[in-house]
């Protein structure tokens, strides 16, 4: 049997963050609660969110995150650096041995646009990332861009740059850029978080 009014896979991640409002957790519990197969679906979405952590330690992370989900993987024993990319200037930026994920906490005015594309490049010019379509909703001011640690490690000390576009009347245009001075891996922890 086919459940007419499947959950959205969007809400049973947001459902598992604990981003819902309470009257949408409700909504899903009360379905689940009659629907076996929506609740195969929330099952394996948890499932699949939790794996998150193994993945980032895995090196193969490169994924918009949000807060409620970075409170749950740091809850999770992984460790989190973050840095916040915000008008000018160069964010200095660098990875220590023991971190999982390192995040960039992109702030730009993304007023009137729905889905931005954000590309991270190296001074060679190589990307490292590209997300296409990322979901921005109504009033969101920040974008988590969350990379593998194990990845980042890997990198000579270099200048990265962040670029946020969105499609608009005559193709792409850019929303924001960023620079930031990779200084390379290093062993020590430091002590900033
Ligand atoms: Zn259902």
């Amino acid at each position: 049997m086919t459940c007419p009014t499947p959950i959205a896979f969007a809400d049973a991640v947001d459902y598992w963050a604990g981003e819902l409002t309470s009257s949408e957790a409700d909504r899903i519990e009360d379905h689940v609660f009659g629907c076996n197969e929506c609740a195969g679906e929330l099952a394996s979405c948890e499932a699949l969110t939790r794996g998150i952590a193994a993945v980032a330690r895995g090196g193969r992370l490169h994924t918009v995150v949000t807060d409620a989900i970075l409170n749950r993987l740091a809850a999770d024993g992984v460790r989190i650096r973050m840095f916040t990319l915000e008008g000018d200037g160069i964010v200095p930026c660098a990875v220590w041995a023991g971190d999982d994920l390192v995040v960039g906490r992109i702030r730009a005015d993304f007023a009137g646009v729905d889905a931005v594309t954000i590309v991270t490049r190296l001074a060679s010019g190589d990307e490292i990332g590209r997300l296409a379509d990322v979901a921005v909703r109504p009033g969101q001011r920040e974008i988590l861009n969350a990379f593998s640690a194990a990845h980042l490690r890997t990198l000579p000390a270099t200048r990265v740059q962040v670029s946020v576009t969105a499609a608009g009347d005559g193709g792409e245009r850019t929303l924001a850029e960023y620079t930031l001075e990779h200084g390379g891996a290093f062993e020590r922890p430091s002590g900033i978080q």
